[in-house]
């Protein structure tokens, strides 16, 4: 046997199971043995009928004293199964819907059971279980056994959760040995970790004496052990990574100092001390001779556009030209705008070049560029388009760069020898430590001075009439609103009042003393551009819109954000989004208006807003409460799929991790010492393309 081996000759598995788990990802062995539970059950403590409250998760033992198959409904066939549990305190209706001729058979096979479930009650107030999972016993003995710990996993629908569970405690109590640690052994030793095999024995059935707390945590020993393997070979990878990039030789682009300072003294205002240290960063960088890959975090209107322009002054000084690439049309208007009124001050030869353009003027911007006789490029994914080609591009910016394709971003990194990642979404520590461990980091955590912390409420929908009022009123003062939905005409998401239907209503009704524009991701780019024109001469006062304007737009006159439907958005998103306003010194609000009937979580997920204006502890908060498969944005991202660990749980491994495999690599930097074989491997199959995702930023 081998943990290659397919999955179909694997005992108590065959080929249709084998064809339901592969649909999930399951192919072979090893995807079985490694596939950890994501939470366990503990089924020590045996709870008596008598005792039962709704609500509770609890394990019963008894027998079972009636069973009742009701089915009704012509084709389309409804079943109910009643049954009845009984112990020596009382008895409690055990309930399953469809399923009812199979658990039917089964109750009849034992006479006494564990039943581990949650007690519910129903509609008419008697407390019962719906759905409980069964297990028969046939003596005392097999009581105590089943009372322990259980792990559940995550399974493909058509397989029973027992099922899925037998199967892989099958594959731990027959493979776990052959296992291979991937740790180098010193490293193994030196992390004083429990063997593999002793490990995954531990994760997937826990003994008895294991602490339930340290369980639930995902903290135990063995825990410990897959966690750092994994994240170990991963660091490894991003490090290696990191040290090719260093020996490529780039260019060296003498620093500006003279020409920078020029600028930075014309703005009207002064650069907080995080940009003219961000600057720095990114001068030195351009100035040694290999390819800069770097990445710019900074909060929502931290003022990245500023760094952005000091960094190619230092380019076009050096006689090379910049392409500066934002994902949306209205966002590179934006920023081609900003930066002409500073490239006339600094002589500087500027263009924009965006799809919009007429064949005629991109034609014409593109002849330039090709003779060289345009410093400084502004556009979106135009850029990119074959035909534009650069006399000497020295460096390029991407704004907003999570929004780009990872085919995108690597043409015009390929084309430039320096590279500047803009991001407005600050990223969790864990996250960029495990994405862009091998981008070099500039942190601008500070705001520009005199900014009033926006006023954020978390409303209900039954308050928006009484909001309306009062943006109606801000707005005969002269201020500007957003008002955000979610999306337009989706056609299963019909109780949504899309932004089209919703702009009707307000210019009829409340707002009809106002000019209330409309912007969707239906239009077509003039049309956009005309409205967003709009609102920010300030001829439109109220701006309905979907998401679309979340990136980067910034009309200082806009003193007011509503968020429709706030729940249905990332908290990362709704920071993006709160920070169109507030651009000014002027008093700003956000309102987020949520569903009227929303559980108890996604209320405290939205009142993180209220109490947060931290993107970075904004972003930390999203990570935790959704966890990384939901993350924004983390799937196209390439975050690499984890076994065992968890970005959001354990930034200490991380950490710890990266530590260990600098260390290693130090010591065999080319994984040629015969220890470093079973990590080299992992590093082929399992991180291979996660990592070249990696590598574009
Ligand atoms: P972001 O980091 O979100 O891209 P921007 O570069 O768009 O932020 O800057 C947001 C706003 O703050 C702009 O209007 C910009 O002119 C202004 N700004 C940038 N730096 C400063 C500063 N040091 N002091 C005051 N205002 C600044
Ligand atoms: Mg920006």
């Amino acid at each position: 046997m081998k943990l290659e081996d397919s999955l179909q000759y694997f005992k108590g598995v065959g080929p249709k199971r084998a064809e339901h788990l592969a649909a999930s990802g399951f192919q072979t062995l090893e995807d079985l043995l490694y596939h950890l539970p994501f939470r366990y059950e503990d089924r020590r403590v045996v709870s008596r009928v008598a005792e039962l409250g709704a609500g509770r998760d609890v394990t019963l033992v008894g027998a079972i004293s009636s069973i009742k198959l009701n089915s009704w409904g012509g084709r389309s066939r409804r079943q109910v199964l009643r049954a009845t549990f009984v112990d020596e305190t009382g008895h409690l209706p055990l309930v399953w819907f469809h399923q009812g001729d199979w658990i039917r058979k089964k109750l009849e096979g034992a006479s006494s059971w564990l039943v581990h479930g949650r007690v519910e009650a129903s509609k008419k107030g008697v407390l019962q279980i719906v759905h409980p999972e069964l297990e028969a016993l046939s003596s005392d003995d097999d009581a105590a056994e089943a009372a322990r710990v259980v792990p559940v996993y995550q399974k493909p629908g058509e397989i029973p959760v027992a099922t899925m569970r037998s199967m892989v405690e099958r594959a731990v109590v027959e493979c776990s040995d052959l296992a291979k640690s991937v740790l180098p052994a010193p490293v193994e030793a030196d992390l004083s970790l429990l063997p593999l095999a002793d490990a995954l024995r531990q994760v997937h059935m826990p003994g008895s004496s294991i602490d339930p707390v340290q369980l639930a945590a995902f903290a135990t020993e063995g825990h410990r052990r897959l966690i750092l393997e994994e994240l170990f070979a991963l660091q490894v990878g991003v490090n290696l990574r990191r040290v090719a990039r260093e020996a490529e030789t780039g260019q060296a682009l003498p620093r500006a100092d003279r020409f920078v300072s020029g600028f930075l003294d014309a703005l009207p205002f002064n650069a907080t001390s995080a940009q003219l240290r961000v600057i720095d960063e990114i001068a030195e960088d351009m100035a040694r001779p290999r390819p800069m890959n770097r990445l710019v975090q900074g909060d929502v209107g931290s003022g990245k556009t500023v760094v952005a322009f000091a960094a190619a002054l230092q380019a076009i000084d050096a006689g090379r030209q910049v392409a500066v690439m934002a994902p949306t049309e209205l966002l590179a208007e934006q920023h081609y705008r900003t930066m002409e009124t500073w490239a006339v001050e600094q002589r500087v030869r500027i263009e924009l070049l965006t799809g919009g353009l007429s064949a005629g003027r991109a034609a014409a911007t593109r002849e330039r560029l090709q003779a060289g006789e345009v410093d400084l490029v502004v556009g979106t994914h135009a850029l990119l388009q074959s035909g534009t080609g650069f006399a000497a591009l020295g460096l390029a910016v991407i704004d907003e760069q999570h929004r780009f394709g990872v085919r995108q971003r690597a043409v015009l990194k390929e084309a430039a020898a320096d590279t500047l990642l803009l991001s407005a979404t600050p990223i969790p520590r864990t996250m960029a430590l495990t994405l862009y461990g091998d981008v070099d980091l500039s942190l601008l955590d500070e705001m520009p001075p005199g900014r009033k912390t926006i006023v954020t409420r978390v409303l209900r929908q039954h308050d928006v009439d009484h909001l309306f009022e009062r943006m109606a009123a801000q707005m005969k003062e002269g201020r500007q609103c957003y008002i955000v939905y979610p999306l337009v005409k989706e056609s299963e998401n019909v109780d949504l009042e899309d932004a089209s239907g919703m702009a009707e209503k307000l210019r009829a009704g409340v707002f009809r003393d106002f000019e209330v524009g409309l912007l969707h991701g239906r239009m077509k780019a003039d049309e956009k551009n005309e409205v967003m024109r709009g609102f920010q001469r300030g001829d439109i006062k109220v701006l309905v819109a979907t998401t679309v304007i979340e990136v980067g737009i910034d009309v200082p006159n806009a003193g007011i954000m509503v968020v429709m439907h706030a729940d249905r958005f990332g908290l990362a998103q709704l920071h993006q989004l709160r920070g169109r306003v507030g651009r000014d010194n002027a008093q700003a609000y956000c309102c987020l208006v949520s569903d009227e009937r929303l559980g108890r979580d996604a209320w405290e997920r939205l009142k993180v807003m209220e109490n947060s204006s931290d993107g970075f502890e904004i972003a930390e908060a999203d990570l935790r409460i959704r966890g990384p498969g939901e993350y924004l944005g983390t799937k196209q991202a390439g975050v690499p799929a984890f076994r065992a660990a968890n970005l959001a749980r354990d930034e200490e491994l991380l950490l710890l991790a990266r530590d260990k495999a600098r260390q290693w690599l130090e010591q065999d930097p080319g994984l040629s010492d015969p220890r470093s074989s079973e990590l080299r491997k992992s590093l082929a199959n399992r991180w291979g393309d996660s990592l070249a995702l990696a590598e574009v930023g």
